[in-house]
């Protein structure tokens, strides 16, 4: 039996939806892994030690979950830490043909590592890092989405952005 699952993904910055995701899965694993990519590509807004740092903070005091960047084949990083169990979080339909894509090909990159899908509580099924980043740009109030330390860090690094 796998006692510890990865949580893998940009968290560009970390939401609440992304916190219950954890809190679910902290619930059916003794340790999950947030492990936190670089993902160069995709431009985040955050530099990675400051995702890994928005993190820790969100989910101290949560017990089993620890949080750590890393780069590569995400089915690597789970052989390097002895699992086969990847989750990720379904919020709609609209996440699904992404996903289903996504947990075929690493199956097909490594047939022993599974991708187990959580839905959130409904109330974060439509929130996304992106449209958040969008709506702190325009001065919205992002209490009932992220942690307070999150939403002023978001307006902070709006404000220098060019
Ligand atoms: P990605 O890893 O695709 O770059 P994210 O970092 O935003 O995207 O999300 C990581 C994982 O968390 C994905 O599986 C995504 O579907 C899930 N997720 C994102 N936002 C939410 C949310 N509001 N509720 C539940 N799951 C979410």
């Amino acid at each position: 039996m796998c006692q510890i699952a990865i949580y893998p993904g940009t968290f560009d910055p970390v939401t609440y939806g992304h916190i219950d995701i954890i809190k679910r899965a902290q619930e059916i694993f003794s340790n999950v892994i947030v492990a936190v990519a670089h993902n160069p590509h995709k431009k985040p807004l955050f530099s990675v030690q400051e995702r890994v740092a928005m993190l820790k903070k969100a989910t101290s005091g949560m017990k089993g979950v620890e949080v750590c960047e890393f780069s590569g084949l995400v089915v690597d990083f789970a052989h390097k830490h002895k699992t086969k169990v990847l989750v990720r979080g379904l919020r709609m339909l609209s996440d699904f043909e992404y996903e289903f894509q996504m947990a075929l090909t690493n199956r097909k990159l490594s047939p022993d590592v599974e991708t187990i899908f959580l839905m959130p509580h409904e109330s974060y099924s439509y929130l996304s890092a992106k449209l958040l980043k969008e709506a702190a740009s325009l001065g919205a109030n992002l209490s009932n989405f992220v942690p307070d330390f999150v939403e002023k860090a978001l307006k902070k690094k709006l404000k220098t952005q060019p």
